[in-house]
């Protein structure tokens, strides 16, 4: 199974992409959970990751297409894998179309996960209050939403086009959106067969 997660900041991809990824028995990667790592760890790859993420900004395209494209290519990827957070633009859909292509994989599927802006910033601060992440403040918030509008959500318009998109309605309890995930996804396999 290789799927795709894409919401706006607070939508619950990381919650959700974590559980589908332990069910589907596949890699979660998440891009946001690399770069905080890499800043916690104080690599090369965190101090160049760190002022995008501190104001709310995209991480240049050609470090973050560098990071997934070296960990979809190792062996534990081959059965599958949850992208949670990555594509975020046009030109890194295309890095991902041209990762899988030469390694003859496709995506089955790439999920929506919808949630209306004022449960998000509501979500958002409430975590900002225990999660201790820099990027959970008002103001960052609100970039990282604009960011999301500009530069991510076109990728819901080119994923329906080919086909892809899985909507699914984040606004619910994170029991309901998972159970809806599984039957979606369960509802693709079965037919496939
Ligand atoms: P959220 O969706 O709540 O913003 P993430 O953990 O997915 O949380 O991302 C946090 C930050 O990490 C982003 O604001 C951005 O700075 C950086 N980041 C994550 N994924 C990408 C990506 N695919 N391209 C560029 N920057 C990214």
């Amino acid at each position: 199974m290789r799927l795709v997660f894409i919401g706006p900041p607070g939508a619950g991809k990381g919650t959700q992409a974590v559980r589908l990824a332990a069910w589907c028995q596949v890699v979660h990667l998440s891009t946001g959970d690399v770069f905080r790592e890499n800043i916690r760890a104080g690599t090369p790859l965190g101090a160049a990751a760190r002022e995008h993420l501190d104001a709310g900004e995209l991480v240049p395209d050609a470090l973050t297409d560098a990071l997934v494209a070296d960990r979809l290519a190792e062996a534990d990827c081959a059965s599958g894998f949850i992208l949670d957070g990555y594509p975020r633009t046009l030109a890194q859909a295309d890095a991902l179309d041209h990762v899988l292509a030469e390694s003859s994989r496709e995506l089955d599927g790439v999920i929506e996960l919808h949630v209306g802006d004022e449960v998000l910033i509501d979500r958002l601060l409430t975590r900002g209050r225990s999660s201790g992440r820099s990027d959970d403040t008002a103001p960052i918030i609100r970039r990282r939403l604009d960011r999301y509008r500009n530069d991510t959500h076109p990728l819901v318009e080119l994923y329906e086009r080919r086909g892809r998109l899985i909507r699914i309605d984040g606004d619910a309890d994170p029991d309901s959106v998972q159970r809806r995930l599984r039957e979606d996804i369960e509802m693709r396999t079965t037919s496939k067969e």
